[in-house]
């Protein structure tokens, strides 16, 4: 069993006697930086030149410094820039302004796992890592909630790492919903399977291949699209919900005794085979080593699976459609919900 912690559990006193730099303002960074402010605790936002977050932070009221004078200030950073940067940020402006005794703390375990960032043993370093969006972070916490959260502790020279994480997640809101331990190893590697196997890989793959399979047999396009791809929110739902039980309990017995019948047919043992040895790359450093080279290339590979994924005629289909659903026209706000 995982250990398990809410508000009565953390203290936010060990977090307001530090100064803080919150790096990056974007979905997880102004959500992060809004909170522990409105938690009373004293932080400023790191941003390179020219981020375009700048001008919104600065509306919000945040301290804004370039990355090294924020960490040069600040005695607890949180790295909220995008993973595949992260490296570079540390080397050129976060390590040559860490002190003995520093804090680190990220909201992903990729880099720190898989020695991307070696911090010296000196400095402390954790994880917060909440299970949803910046978005939600911010709209839970302004309505008296919070989002769960994942903490960590990697190294723990002063031995406060752990009240330091519970902290900053009680800071977040993430308390108020409740907040599970786990190790920069564990998360890093089932986040990773997860978004490879079941929740973008695997679902977008599904879609398709059920699109294609109606569409070749001469159904329109735009009962496809309804059928594999727009009613999956429905579910989904009630997935997040309620389980798998509450799902069953919600569709017709039609639909029920259909999919419990069925659904083995589609996961087979090859497809279980072909996830195990998934995990195995996430598990070996194989993914991390093409993921951190693809980026050191700029990308090829992205873009072209990017744009086989553009082209994709339930694409051409999907703009057509959603045009009829004005409750969707909002891009931003689309955006910032996914
Ligand atoms: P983001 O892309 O929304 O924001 C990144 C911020 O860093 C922005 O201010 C951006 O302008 C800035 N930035 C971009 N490139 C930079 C560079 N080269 N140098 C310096 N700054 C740069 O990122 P995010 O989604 O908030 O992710 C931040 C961290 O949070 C990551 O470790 C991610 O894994 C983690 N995380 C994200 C989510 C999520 O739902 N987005 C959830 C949990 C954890
Ligand atoms: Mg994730």
């Amino acid at each position: 069993m995982v250990n398990m912690y809410y508000d009565n559990d953390a203290d936010l006193s060990v977090l307001k006697d530090r100064k803080i730099a919150v790096l990056g303002y974007g979905s997880q960074g102004h959500a992060h930086a809004l909170n522990l402010r409105d938690s009373g605790m004293n932080l400023c936002v790191g941003l390179r030149p020219g981020d375009p977050f700048t001008e919104q932070a600065e509306g919000d009221g945040m301290d804004v410094k370039t990355i090294s004078e924020a960490c040069a200030w600040s005695e607890v950073i949180m790295i909220l820039v995008p993973d595949q940067h992260q490296r570079t940020v540390y080397e050129n402006e976060i390590a040559p302004n860490l002190q003995s005794g520093d804090t680190l703390a990220f909201a992903h375990g990729f880099n720190i796992h898989y020695d991307q960032i070696v911090p010296p043993e000196d400095v402390n370093v954790m994880m917060i890592a909440p299970k949803g969006p910046g978005h939600l972070v911010r709209r839970t916490f302004q309505n008296g909630t919070g989002v769960p959260c994942l903490i960590a502790v990697y190294q723990d020279p002063s031995g406060q790492t752990r009240d330091l994480a519970l902290a900053w997640a009680k800071g977040i809101g993430g308390t108020r919903a409740g907040v599970i331990e786990t190790t920069f190893k564990d998360e890093t590697e089932t986040d990773l399977f997860g978004e490879q196997a079941v929740l973008c890989g695997g679902s977008a793959e599904l879609i398709k291949a059920g699109f294609e399979t109606l569409t070749e047999a001469g159904y329109p396009p735009e009962l496809a699209y309804f059928e594999c791809l727009h009613e999956l929110k429905l579910i989904v739902d009630l997935y997040y919900e309620g389980g798998l039980s509450r799902m069953n309990y919600s569709v017709s017995d039609t639909a029920e005794y259909g999919g419990m019948s069925r659904g083995s047919r589609i996961i087979t043992d090859q497809t279980r085979a072909e996830m195990k040895k998934i995990l195995k790359e996430v598990q070996n450093g194989d993914f991390a080593r093409e993921w951190i080279e693809e980026n050191s290339k700029g990308q090829p590979v992205m873009e072209k699976l990017r744009s086989e994924v553009k082209a994709h005629p339930i694409e051409k289909v999907g703009v057509e459609l959603r045009r009829m659903m004005d409750w969707l026209t909002g891009g931003a706000e689309a955006k910032q919900s996914a």
